[in-house]
């Protein structure tokens, strides 16, 4: 895999590097909130956090933004760890806790109140709303702001000791009530709320706010970039009057670029929880979800995801993805690597009349053209088979070349094989078809020069095994679920999964957990974790055809 090309950022690093503006070291992190499990939207992230690190021969820190305990838990933190690691990215010792930081925090926060800086207020929520003002009007000054630095101290350290209800009061950063930025007015910096935190039990009543908590995660790990999406652009000037009024040397800078969106897809952790809370997935895991896990259990490859984050590249330009370009990505990997196999989904028998006493000789089929390295393997070739019902149509309409009465076509990697006869059922239902097959045909040509239009597959029906197959599609119906005020549940498609039973060659039936293959013809399938033994489950992963570019 290439590095990525030069985007805005990747230059900004590179300007750091040429005015040694760090020393040459580039420290990047990637911060999620462990909160709920990754999705493609974090791919993005993680590819420009590990990215911009591993091509400047840096390091990217993988921290736990675990500072508002709510509804963070250690069952996200293990799935993280796991996504990023399998993303193909490497943390190495720097896995940190933004809540290791606690103590720290509070100290910095005893700096800025010594330094007059920050203030306790007891505002109620509904006077601070009315206070902070709008942006046509400047806000107003709480009573707090003018308390003694003594008083500030004393109001604090009884506030994290638990003397007060929760919300009674807040911990403000002292700036500019008519900023013009809101998030400039004084912002809250510490709360009081009595959560249980996941790693720190009751230790902490009070709880740092994001925007001071941010900066200083960052500085005391010492990155050097710091790279957000766009939403925090606004939150820019604080990140930095907090790292200035405490003094820190060779701050980090953060940098923001804007978010993947995916058509066809949800991405907000409210949304997903709400999918599976709800049951309309199996899970975080389900194969249509846009998690990590799920598209890992869909059968998408690391290096698709990858490569569709290097294809959309790094900008400011809030833009929609097509989804089509994640398949046609994950087609151009699987294409290279996946090894092919015959598989019918909806079967229909054929005999072969002239199959001879004595038997056929095995048939050679390649592995994989793309990858002679990957071998070939041996088709029996029997006396019953199955192929696809849509393989065949008892009137055929113009431009259908497959199997009709009287029509000849080639079996991959058999002969040609001649419809003799279509016996149908009471209800007129086709139900077998009596074929010949020649076998001067063998290896896929006629030594007397006629040709046939169809290659069709097939299996045997003596050797073949059955086995689930799950064929998804698209979760949505609509290309921005949720958008101008729609509810995303209406618009669930309700195809959006179908299990079929199949019946496969033989070779792939044993295929552990999370093998790809291709069934050809028909599209790229993954074995799912639900396989037992002697009994295989095949995930759809994505069909043959490319939609991209057309
Ligand atoms: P939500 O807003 O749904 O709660 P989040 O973005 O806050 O999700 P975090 O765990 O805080 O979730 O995200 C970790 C990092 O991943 C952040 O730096 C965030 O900007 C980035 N990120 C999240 N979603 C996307 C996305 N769709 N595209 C690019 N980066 C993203
Ligand atoms: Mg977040
Ligand atoms: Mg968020």
């Amino acid at each position: 895999e290439n590095n990525a090309p030069l985007d805005f950022i990747r230059e900004i690093v590179a300007e750091d590097l040429r005015s040694n503006k760090n020393g040459g070291k580039v420290i990047t992190r990637f911060p999620p909130e462990p909160n709920g499990y990754l999705h493609i939207g974090h791919a993005k992230a993680i590819c420009l956090d590990f990215g911009v690190a591993a091509e400047n021969n840096g390091r990217c820190h993988l921290r736990f933004d675990d500072t508002n305990p709510t509804k963070e838990d250690t069952e996200y933190v293990e799935s993280i760890i796991n996504d990023v690691k399998w993303l193909g990215f490497d943390f190495g010792e720097h896995l940190y806790y933004a809540s290791d930081y606690f103590e720290r925090m509070y100290e910095c926060a005893v700096t800025l109140i010594r330094k007059g800086l920050a203030y306790v207020c007891d505002l109620s929520p509904d006077e601070w709303d009315e206070y902070r003002g709008n942006l046509s009007a400047p806000g107003r000054e709480s009573p707090g702001r003018s308390r003694s630095v003594e008083e500030n101290l004393a109001l604090f350290e009884r506030m994290k000791a638990g003397e007060f209800e929760d919300g009674a009061m807040v911990l403000r950063a002292r700036i500019d009530m008519a900023s013009p930025n809101i998030h400039m007015r004084d912002p809250v910096i510490y709360r009081i709320r009595r959560v249980h935190h996941f790693r720190h039990g009751d230790k902490w009543c009070i709880y740092p706010m994001y925007d001071f908590a941010h900066p200083l995660e960052d500085a005391f790990e010492g990155v050097t970039h710091s790279f957000c999406t766009l939403e925090f652009e606004i939150h820019r000037p604080l990140y930095d009057w907090v790292l200035q009024a405490l003094d820190f040397k060779n701050p980090p800078v953060q940098t923001e670029f804007s978010r993947l969106n995916l058509t066809y897809t949800v991405m907000s952790k409210r949304k997903l929880l709400q999918l599976v809370k709800e049951h309309h997935v199996s899970g975080w895991d389900d194969p249509r979800m846009p998690t990590i896990c799920g598209m890992r259990r869909r059968g998408i490859p690391a290096a698709a995801i990858r490569k569709l984050c290097r294809t959309v590249g790094v900008t400011k330009f809030e833009a929609l993805t097509d989804i089509a370009l994640l398949e046609h990505c994950v087609r151009e990997e699987l294409n290279a690597t996946a090894p092919r196999y015959l598989a019918v989904l909806d079967p229909l028998k054929v005999t072969i009349t002239n199959y001879p006493a004595e038997g056929v000789p095995e048939l050679d089929a390649v592995n994989n053209p793309e990858d002679p390295s990957a071998g070939s393997r041996k088709l029996a070739f029997t006396r019953e088979l199955y192929i696809e019902k849509s393989d065949f149509m008892l009137e055929p309409v113009k431009g259908y070349f497959r199997l009709a009465p009287g029509r000849e076509v080639r079996l991959r990697y058999g002969y040609f094989i001649k419809c003799e006869e279509a016996v149908t059922d009471a209800d007129g239902n086709v139900v077998e078809l009596k074929c010949t097959f020649d076998p001067e045909t063998r290896g896929g040509s006629a030594p007397d020069g006629r040709k046939v239009k169809g290659t069709i597959h097939w299996v045997s029906a003596e050797t073949a095994i059955p086995a689930e197959v799950r064929l998804y599609d698209r979760l949505f119906t609509v290309e921005q679920p949720g958008a101008d005020g729609a509810d995303f549940l209406t618009q669930l498609n309700p195809g959006s999964v179908k299990i079929v039973e199949a019946l496969i060659e033989p070779a792939p039936a044993g295929l552990p957990a999370g093998s790809s293959v291709q069934f050809e013809r028909s599209g790229y399938y993954c074995v799912d974790p639900d396989s037992k033994p002697g009994r295989s489950v095949f995930n759809r992963t994505v069909t043959l055809k490319d939609s991209w570019g057309n």
